[in-house]
């Protein structure tokens, strides 16, 4: 008579050893910014958070769309004419840097994502219009 006892395999060791950040290809064309972990507060490039003065900040990274707050002409009717916006990204802190496209067609509440992190000559994000990409500028 045989007695089988089940066989039950082990669960693999390590499973849980789990994989740090695999770094997605794109990780390096994000916009990082902080967050207060004590009231969870949003913010760019600051060491203090506006909220509550905490300096206890955490970087997270940003999905990379948001919405024009602001945004003027710099230069103006010159051919170097382009506009210098704010965007207020969906996690909440506001962004200054440029939209992609005649700069005069760039308004308040236009919807924006992510094209460039860092401008290589500006070294500022460069945002692209989400919603509409393009008018008969012809
Ligand atoms: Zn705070």
């Amino acid at each position: 008579m045989y007695h089988h006892s089940a066989i039950a395999p082990h669960p693999a060791a390590g499973s849980a050893a789990g994989v740090l950040d695999p770094a997605p290809a794109d990780a390096r064309d994000a916009i990082l910014f902080q967050r207060c972990t004590w009231c969870g507060t949003a913010m760019y490039h600051r060491l203090l958070c506006p909220v509550c003065q905490g300096s206890d900040l955490r970087t997270e990274r940003s999905e990379g769309v948001g919405t024009v707050r602001h945004s003027t002409i710099v230069h103006r009717n010159t051919p170097a004419a382009r506009n210098v916006s704010l965007i207020e990204m969906a996690e909440g802190f506001v962004v200054r840097g440029r939209v992609m496209g005649p700069p005069i067609g760039i308004h308040s509440g236009d919807r924006v994502r992510l094209s460039t992190a860092k401008d290589p000559v500006r070294g500022e994000p460069v945002f692209q219009l989400v919603d509409e990409p393009y008018r008969a500028w012809t």
